[in-house]
């Protein structure tokens, strides 16, 4: 990849070349279609978030890079594949913006344009790769749709988007899409269960809803499921403090944690359905009654969508289960009165 002025063309390394088990197929289709010359130069990869749209990008891109691919894999040897492997590769341009609230600028597209004018410096394609694409403010679309409508030779773009309805009709239409989904569980068990060997994958498959990414992010984060649901409870308990749980969450496993939460919270609405309360005091989230598990659920998933725009996760996090324990002791009051 390339390193030019822009913050927003960012080297990515790409070590690992292994398209994931449930998007083999797909991606058979697209280098077949590439060795009989017959693949679109522009693509757009289209899908919900978190089912590895922009990995499947980035195989595509070292897939095309490759000066000695098979029909379906890259060769891993040839100095294109160790420049693409490294994050190096200079005609390989990853536009992306630096920080997730950011949007795409003109500069940027402009900047992509003007190194996809020139030669390819290793002799084979140009990659331009563009994730999010919904992220690009209307003139980066616009420029980007000039490239499109002229493309320079031996030239793939590859855009990922989860939100298409966003992208202009124009740039949809000269893009071929190719739509993502989720993996059935038996195949996303089996592939994590290689992955994390010895790890709670199930635990993980269930707090992502069958999300492959969010899955592989819960497994590679290092939070703990169990120890996490016991600390909530001790925080409803009284036991520990907001400040002392949030501080506790691992950075970059904020989202992991509210996951846990909103798990917990689903748990306690399930079990407060099927069993009859009991008689005796009941203590922490057992004492709630459904319609107030009902409120700390919103709470809790309205967090969850803006948490990973926000930036300081830790603060919200803290903020936030100052707010469930609010909602918390006035469901109790009422229950204990
Ligand atoms: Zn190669």
């Amino acid at each position: 990849m390339k390193n030019i002025k822009s913050d927003q063309i960012i080297n990515v390394p790409c070590p690992q070349w292994a398209v994931r088990p449930w998007q083999q197929e797909d991606f058979l289709r697209l280098s077949t279609a590439y060795k009989s010359q017959r693949l679109p130069h522009a693509l757009m990869l289209v899908g919900p978030e978190f089912v590895g749209k922009t990995h499947f990008s980035y195989q595509l891109a070292r897939y095309l890079l490759c000066q000695n691919s098979t029909d379906k894999a890259v060769c891993n040897k040839c100095q294109a594949c160790l420049l693409a492997s490294a994050g190096t590769h200079p005609d390989w341009i990853n536009v992306q913006p630096e920080d997730k609230r950011k949007a795409l600028k003109v500069d940027t597209i402009r900047e992509a344009q003007e190194k996809l004018q020139q030669t390819a410096q290793q002799g084979g394609n140009k990659i331009c790769t563009i994730a999010p694409a919904e992220a690009m403010t209307d003139s980066a679309a616009n420029a980007l749709l000039k490239i499109l409508e002229e493309p320079p030779d031996n030239t793939y773009f590859i855009l990922v988007t989860h939100q298409s309805q966003r992208m202009l009709p124009t740039i949809k239409s000269r893009c071929q899409q190719l739509r993502l989904g989720v993996p059935s569980k038996q195949s996303l068990v089996s592939w994590l269960t290689t992955e994390h060997e010895g790890k709670d994958v199930i635990e993980a498959v269930r707090m992502s809803r069958g999300f492959p990414e969010r899955a592989n992010d819960i497994l590679g984060s290092g939070i703990n499921a169990q120890n996490s649901s016991e600390q909530l409870i001790d925080f409803f308990n009284g036991k520990v403090s907001a400040a002392h749980l949030a501080g506790g969450v691992e950075k970059s496993s904020h989202t992991e944690f509210v996951d846990v939460f909103l798990n917990l919270i689903t748990e306690r609405t399930k079990s407060s359905q099927t069993c009859e309360r009991k008689s005796e005091r009941q203590e922490g989230l057992d004492s709630l009654p459904p319609s107030g598990l009902h409120q700390l659920y919103l709470k809790v998933a309205m967090a969850k969508l803006v948490l990973e725009r926000n930036a300081n996760p830790r603060l919200l996090v803290e903020a936030l289960l100052v707010e469930c324990f609010e909602i918390y002791t006035c469901f109790d009051s009422e229950i204990q009165d």
